[in-house]
């Protein structure tokens, strides 16, 4: 089983009005070197109650990881490997050697120097927040850097033969199907091997609510990146996700194949499904989430207080911070994160996963739900169709299930 380390840095430029990602105006809270001594006082605590000591995946996100020097990275990945975490060298890894180390970096925060060090500390992925490169459209975004700032950024990564990836966000206020083809011209013109493209959300009371092409005009778009991607051999593979085959984010495919992640730092979540667990008692037969304090002075505290003694995920997360699944929420759970990928869900792993009549249960939804337009069956299972995808949260609500739906269901043998 792969298993990741998600390591949170809410460090920003700017604060962009549409994010709901943890995050701090750079300059206004702790000194970052002050931030990494609460991650390795956090793994120092917490890390015994981990399982698992090899690590396949290592992302550093946030936020502007690219805020931290290479030397802070360095700090927080060298106490991974005081408390006896090693990275995977597993053969199928990767390039087929190694972990896949990912760092997030922001325009106007990176140069030749700092991504030499990011380098030389094993960071084998860079994934760039571009959101557009269109200028008119970065500032309605609230971003303070401009397309030359991420043009030349994707240079700097190109120079020196860096695998990388970058998001684009669609559906801006005021922006155009001609601005968004415009902005994936410029996006293919740097070969990417991987790009997610997000469709701005906001709630409808929200200042970037307005002005906002139509709906239909949004799925539009989506077509256009998807069918312009294709073109160039980057293909969909998770619904807001592309990759030339073999480039896929190793980490983010955990998150959607119900495998094991740990995260450190304020607001991030971990989750560890039943069979990896020292014991069911700690973990329950479905699996635990649980997540740090989303804001940093009470993040700071809970690390403070987990000085005093070993912390356990088990005795001292906070009641609010963690949950022990019940099957009705792992089905759900298994249930969407499957549908997400374009490869679907494994009808064979449902039924390993959750037996065979929750497994009935499920199918027969798919069954119906194939009869329309919005799922299909596949050689294994079933996926999402085009137009599914776009009315994923309809899909998914058919197959969010409560307790009674499974009463007196049987579980797996
Ligand atoms: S830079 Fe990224 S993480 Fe920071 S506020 Fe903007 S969108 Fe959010």
């Amino acid at each position: 089983m792969a298993f990741g380390v998600y390591i949170h840095i809410p460090y920003c430029l700017q604060i962009c009005p549409y994010c709901d990602f943890t995050k701090y105006e750079h300059g206004k809270i702790m000194p970052p070197s002050d931030y990494v001594k609460l991650l390795t006082e956090e793994i120092r605590s917490r890390a015994g109650d981990v399982p698992e000591r090899e690590i396949s995946t290592i992302y550093f996100g946030g936020g502007t990881p690219s805020l931290f020097e290479p030397r802070l990275i360095l700090t927080v990945l060298e106490e991974l490997a005081k408390a006896g975490f090693r990275w995977s060298t597993a053969e199928d890894n990767d390039d087929g050697k190694r972990l896949e180390m990912t760092l997030e970096i922001d325009p106007a925060t990176c140069d030749q120097a700092r991504l030499e060090g990011y380098l030389a500390l094993g960071a084998n992925r860079f994934s760039v927040g571009a959101q557009t490169f269109n200028e008119r459209l970065l500032k309605v975004a609230g971003r303070k850097h401009s397309s030359h700032d991420t043009v030349e950024l994707l240079q700097l990564l190109k120079r020196n033969k860096v695998n990388y990836s970058f998001d684009l966000l669609f559906g801006l206020p005021t922006q155009t199907l001609e601005e968004l083809r415009a902005d994936v011209a410029t996006a293919l013109a740097f070969d990417p091997s991987h790009l997610s493209a997000y469709c701005l959300t906001v709630p409808e009371a929200h200042p970037m609510s307005k002005g906002r092409a139509p709906d239909e005009e949004q799925v539009e778009m989506f077509n256009v990146i998807e069918s312009e991607l294709a073109k160039a051999g980057v293909l969909r593979y998770e619904i807001s996700n592309f990759a030339k085959p073999g480039f896929e984010s190793k980490h983010n495919l955990l998150y959607w194949t119900d495998q094991p992640y740990w995260g450190l730092g304020t607001s991030a979540h971990s989750y560890f499904p039943p069979r990896f667990s020292k014991s069911v008692d700690a973990v329950g037969d479905s699996g635990m989430r649980f997540w740090n304090a989303p804001a940093l002075s009470a993040y700071e505290k809970e690390v403070r207080r987990s000085r005093s003694h070993e912390w356990s995920f088990v005795r001292d997360i906070p009641d609010a911070h963690r949950e022990i699944l019940e099957r009705h929420q792992a089905l759900t759970d298994f249930c969407h994160t499957s549908l997400r990928l374009k490869r679907g869900l494994d009808e064979n792993a449902l039924r390993l996963r959750f037996g065979n009549a929750a497994a009935s249960l499920v199918t027969s939804i798919l069954g119906d739900l194939a009869k329309g337009t919005w799922i299909q069956p596949t050689a294994n299972g079933w996926a999402m169709t085009a137009e599914g995808r776009v009315m994923a949260n309809a899909v998914f609500e058919k197959l969010t299930f409560l307790a009674d739906d499974l009463k007196g269901l049987p579980g797996p043998n």
